[in-house]
This record gives structure tokens, C-alpha cells and sequence, in this order.
């Protein structure tokens, strides 16, 4: 049970924040990952920032934590004169979340989001791309009435976007490596947040939907890495 310490918000500074097994001696409150909440059964609902995950400490509704401690704040004095400490988790289980009410809710089509799900790769050609290099391709073309879902979207590098034109991969007789799909909200989560920790990756990977094909890379672009 984590003992909550009296913490005064105002006064909270990061010291000897520890993030990667280095210490640093200021660390900038805006670098620190985000925390992925989940519900009492383990089931994520989405990312807070350390404010927020210090506000559940602080009024006792963290239920477990998972994962080394990210940071460590440091509040105010208390009376026999020893200062508080708040240590951060990487995944924090939040009373009263219920994720199930984020199950149905698919992220937003974006190119960056998209590029990430099909892992930087051309869907046609197979190879991987800088994101600049890359194309947002409709499988069936909206010109002819294709939508612009996920369902319906593929990377695809700027020479096989052009090449395949306003036709189908059939009749362009270029087949596609692997099949579109809108993101799970496992799937979302790991897609909106460009620094996942090595922790946090490996709790989200295992709630996955079962492996797709050659989608969403499993190590997307990690800054911290413990
Ligand atoms: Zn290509």
C-alpha cells in the first residue's frame, strides 16, 4: 500500500528525477512520460500526465502501481522537519475507472498515426520510408467513391501511390502486403503516444488484439528506454 506523504503541488520541483537509470539534476516537468492509467481489473483507459497521476496519488485513489517509479517529486516540509516524497509509476490502476467506455472509441485518422500502425512501410512495395517519403493511399480510390477510414487507408511510398493511381491493387496488380484495420483502443493508445516506456510497451502489447499481419510496430519510437 502506498503510503501517501502531505505534498503541497505548488511547491513540487522534480529532483534527482531518474529516468533511463540516470540521474539528472533538473529535469524539465514537461519531458516526463506520460502515465498510462488503467482500471482496477488492468485494463488500460488512456494516458495522464504526472499532474494528474499525482492528484489520484494524493487523494488515495491509486489502488496498484506497475513498473519502476519514473520520478520522484518532492513537496513540502512536514513538521518533524522531513520533506515529502511522491514516486511515480509508470502504470497506475485509478479507483473508479472503468476502461470498458473506451473499448468502441477508434483514434483519429491521422498520416502519423497511420504511417506508425502500417510501421513506416509501403504496403505495395514492402520497403520503409522516412515519414516525408510517405503517402496516404485509398485501396479503393475516393475518386470512385472510396472512403477515407481506416479500413480503407495504407502507407504507401510516394512512387507506388502514383503507380497505382485511381485503381484498385487488383487491377493495378499490386496486392497488398498487409490488410488495413481500424486500431483497437490498445492498439490507439500505442499509437498516440511517441514515448512509450519499455514497461508501459510491454503491459500494452500483451493486451493487444491477437497479432495482425506486419502492423503497428511493437517498439514505436521509444525516447526513454529502461
Ligand atoms: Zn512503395
Amino acid at each position: 500500500m502506498y503510503t501517501i506523504l502531505p505534498l503541497v503541488l505548488s511547491e513540487h520541483r522534480v529532483e534527482n528525477g531518474v529516468m533511463n537509470g540516470i540521474s539528472h539534476n533538473q529535469l524539465y516537468l514537461d519531458s516526463i512520460p506520460l502515465i498510462l492509467a488503467v482500471d482496477r481489473g488492468g485494463r488500460p483507459s488512456q494516458w495522464i500526465d504526472w499532474k494528474r497521476a499525482s492528484a489520484y496519488y494524493i487523494s488515495d485513489h491509486i489502488l496498484w502501481t506497475y513498473g519502476e517509479p519514473i520520478v520522484t517529486l518532492r513537496g513540502g516540509t512536514n513538521r518533524d522537519g522531513e520533506r515529502s516524497t511522491l514516486a511515480v509509476h509508470p502504470i497506475v490502476a485509478v479507483s473508479g475507472a472503468d476502461a470498458s467506455r473506451f473499448e468502441d472509441q477508434t483514434i483519429a485518422l491521422d498520416n502519423r498515426a497511420l504511417f506508425s500502425r502500417d510501421n513506416f512501410t509501403c504496403l505495395y512495395c514492402g520497403e520503409r520510408y522516412r515519414r516525408s517519403q510517405l503517402t496516404r493511399d485509398h485501396v479503393f480510390p475516393q475518386g470512385r467513391g472510396g472512403q477515407d477510414v481506416w479500413e480503407n487507408v495504407v502507407t504507401a511510398c510516394a512512387h507506388c501511390n502514383t503507380r497505382k493511381g485511381c485503381l484498385t491493387p487488383e487491377e493495378a496488380e499490386m496486392p497488398l502486403l498487409a490488410l488495413p484495420f481500424a486500431p483497437s483502443h490498445v492498439e490507439g493508445l500505442i499509437l498516440s503516444n511517441r514515448r512509450i516506456l519499455a514497461d508501459q510497451m510491454v503491459f500494452l502489447a500483451a493486451q493487444r488484439p491477437n497479432k495482425r499481419g506486419g502492423a503497428i510496430n511493437e517498439t514505436p519510437c521509444v525516447d526513454f528506454i529502461i
